[in-house]
């Protein structure tokens, strides 16, 4: 099912970045706002494990319940201390000014809530070596990620937040 189609926001662009295809700011984007909200038709768990490899483009927004990512949002990669971040499960919001020509970046273990990992290797200083669920980050940015609320919200509920 197709919940929307995708009209891409102007000012971003897919383009090489150091670990294959990213998203580019391609005007600077102010704190706080939005650079674009993810879509995707609709899956079920049963629906990403058929996908194999290509499971790696959905992002879950609720218990059983995938997106399966068009552009912009599949070629998003992964930060340990990302600029933007997931808010609402599919609004993706600026957590700092965001530079013209920057790679925009999130922190997938916002959204991750099973033992899914994969190594990572962003190049941030402070890069955690691994990328995992949300329970498994240390407590204190776990504490920051809910204060800024960029948690996907099926995370809070399995949290009791
Ligand atoms: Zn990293």
């Amino acid at each position: 099912m197709v919940i929307d189609s995708f009209a891409p926001a102007p000012l971003l662009e897919i383009a090489p970045s150091d670990i294959g295809l990213g998203v580019f700011a391609r005007e600077p984007i102010v704190e706080g706002h939005t650079i674009c909200v993810l879509r995707g038709p609709l899956l079920n768990l049963q629906e990403v494990r058929a996908k194999g490899a290509a499971a790696g483009n959905v992002l879950q927004v609720g218990t059983n319940r995938y997106l399966d990512l068009e552009p912009p949002g599949r070629y998003l990669n992964h930060a340990c201390v990302p600029n933007a971040g997931l808010r609402d499960d599919t609004r993706l919001v600026a957590l700092s000014h965001i530079p013209a020509d920057t790679e925009i970046r999130f922190d997938y273990s916002t959204t991750i809530g099973d033992g899914w990992t994969m190594p990572c290797a962003c190049g941030a200083v402070g890069c955690r070596g691994k990328i995992a669920a949300f329970q498994c980050l240390p407590a204190e940015l776990r504490q920051r990620y809910l204060t800024w609320d960029i948690v996907q919200r099926f995370l809070w509920q399995e949290l009791g937040a």
